[in-house]
């Protein structure tokens, strides 16, 4: 058998949670939550998920509409104005944060294989989402106690000082691709900093945010205080992004989008943070630890099947090490499992959708089509699930429109470049600017470049790290604003200055 070829060894009934994971999804239509209750959509309409893998139902969900966003920020605005939300200490902020953590943990094999279900990603990827997730909670857990107004200084007639107070009620939208971690990124701070929250998962896989929302429920969060309506972008999205009682938006998406949901945003003139797509350029110098570098790069760009904002898509070398890079990278990449994402050997599970693998299929016919040298993959992998290989094309031109779009699946340009200077500017020349990473032994170097490129987030000599202390955002058409660390405390707050005269 070859790599590419699916595997047909996994026994998903095996895996711990697995059947707990089965029971859930058996017992019944998922509903909304709503002011504490779990509700069918008032249309009374569903949708059904879809499992990646095999492309079979896997149940169906509550389709919410405008009329069910204006019932949730109801419940929110209620539940935001209330003692009980509104006038807890922070003490009770932390341990309802803590609980939620360790609900999470309690429930980690059924939230990992929901997850694996639900987007297709590898079980181990999903294991350790579910251990981040749990890790955001409590990292925000030790945040109540610690948002402090200032007292500034003054003449001896007049005392100031500014509060840092919540923002309201935040309508949150993610994406499919991480879901878990990205529902905990935006609720975790939400609460902590005393808002109401109205969450759309995405429509493609709305399951593990829903069974997330009933962990939460469960360690007695008050009612209407995180309300979620799956639904789709068009109706219930723009409903949440145009709401005139909605403060605040957090959004987690696509470029284009985020741009719509900016300009809804101007009818109440919401705040609003956007995580947007990327184009991400991992420069690689003669000087670095190439094989490890180069190893990386593989990881990143197979990485949840290319299905990742921050993947280091472009991979930049030395044009000393373009047919080396070249040869290590298809050697690697062509080990990498197409398969069952519950074998433990499957490095790339299917992608979210038939229309996502059209869209990365029609990247590839793009790339041949502008004389780029299709160098490994590029096609579906078997005829069921949405599986795709990894797809490596060397020596690619940075104007081309593979390496100016992103694909969103397992595609890699691999780019020459002559000195420091061009690595920078080919890196920089793209709309995008979410991430970037240099490898070099250099270690002037690293950090002269590491300030040059326009990115949210660069790495050095590592790739896709994280922690729950950094934040994370886009220059350019990445983002607006910034998520993570103590940038989401600011991002859910806002400061009132308060003078009195003696
Ligand atoms: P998408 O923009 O199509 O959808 C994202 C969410 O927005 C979904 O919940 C969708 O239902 C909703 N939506 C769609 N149209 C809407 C509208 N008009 N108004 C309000 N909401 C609407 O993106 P996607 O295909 O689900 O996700 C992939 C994209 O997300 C990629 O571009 C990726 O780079 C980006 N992403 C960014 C980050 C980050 O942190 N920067 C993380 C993950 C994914």
């Amino acid at each position: 058998m070859t790599t590419t070829e699916k595997t047909a060894t996994a026994n998903p009934a095996a895996t711990p949670g697995y059947q707990k994971a089965l029971a859930w999804l058996r017992s019944g239509p998922k509903r909304l939550l709503i002011g504490g209750q779990w509700v069918d959509a008032r249309s009374g309409k569903t949708f059904e998920v879809i499992d990646p893998s095999t492309e079979q139902s896997l149940t169906s969900v509550a389709e919410a509409d405008s009329a069910d966003v204006d019932a949730a920020v109801l419940a929110a605005r209620r539940a935001f104005e209330a003692p009980s939300w509104s006038g807890i200490s922070p003490h009770a902020r932390t341990r309802l944060l803590l609980n939620i953590a360790q609900a999470v943990e309690e429930n980690a094999h059924e939230l990992a294989v929901l997850e694996t279900l639900d987007m297709g990603a590898p079980l181990a990827a999903c294991v350790a989402r579910v251990a981040q997730v749990a890790e955001i909670f409590r990292y925000y857990a030790g945040w109540p106690t610690k948002i402090f107004g200032t007292t500034n200084p003054m003449d001896a007639s007049r005392f100031q000082y500014m509060l840092r107070e919540p923002m309201g009620v935040c309508g949150l939208i993610n994406a499919w691709n991480v879901p878990l971690v990205m529902a905990a990124n935006k609720i975790a701070p939400a609460l902590v900093c005393g808002n109401t929250a109205i969450l759309k998962p995405a429509e493609q896989a709305p399951l593990t945010t829903l069974r997330l929302a009933e962990l939460i429920e469960q360690v007695g969060l008050p009612p209407g205080v995180l309300n979620v309506v799956p639904g789709y972008g068009a109706t219930a999205g723009a409903a949440i992004a145009a709401h005139p009682d909605i403060d605040k938006v957090a959004f987690t998406g696509s470029t284009a989008v985020g741009r719509q949901i900016l300009q809804a945003s101007t009818v109440n003139m919401k705040k609003v943070t956007l995580e947007l797509g990327g184009k991400s350029p991992n420069i690689v110098f003669p000087d670095a630890d190439i094989d490890r570098a180069l190893a990386v790069a593989v990881d990143t760009f197979c990485r949840n099947s290319g299905q990742i904002c921050s993947a280091g898509t472009r991979l930049f070398v030395h044009e000393s090490l373009l047919e080396q890079a070249t040869e290590q990278v298809l050697r690697t990449a062509a080990t990498f499992k197409v398969g069952s994402p519950f074998d433990a050997q499957t490095k790339l599970g299917p992608l979210i959708s038939q229309r996502q693998m059209e869209r990365v299929l029609s990247y590839v016919d793009a790339g041949k089509s502008q004389g780029a040298r299709l160098a490994l993959g590029g096609s579906r992998v078997g005829g069921v699930g949405y599986f795709v290989e990894p797809t490596v094309f060397s020596p690619v031109s940075n104007a081309m429109t593979i390496a100016q779009e992103e694909i969103f699946g397992p595609v890699l340009s691999i780019i020459p470049f002559t000195d420091e200077d061009d690595a920078v500017f080919k890196g920089n020349d793209t709309q995008y600017g979410l991430a970037a990473a240099v490898w070099t032994r250099d270690a002037s170097r690293a950090h002269r470049v590491a300030r040059a490129l326009k990115a949210g987030r660069v790495w050095i000599n590592t790739y896709a790290e994280g922690d729950p202390v950094m934040s994370f955002g886009g220059y350019k058409q990445s983002g607006y604003g910034r998520e993570g660390g103590a940038e989401s405390i600011e991002a859910y707050t806002q400061t009132k200055s308060v003078l009195m005269r003696l």
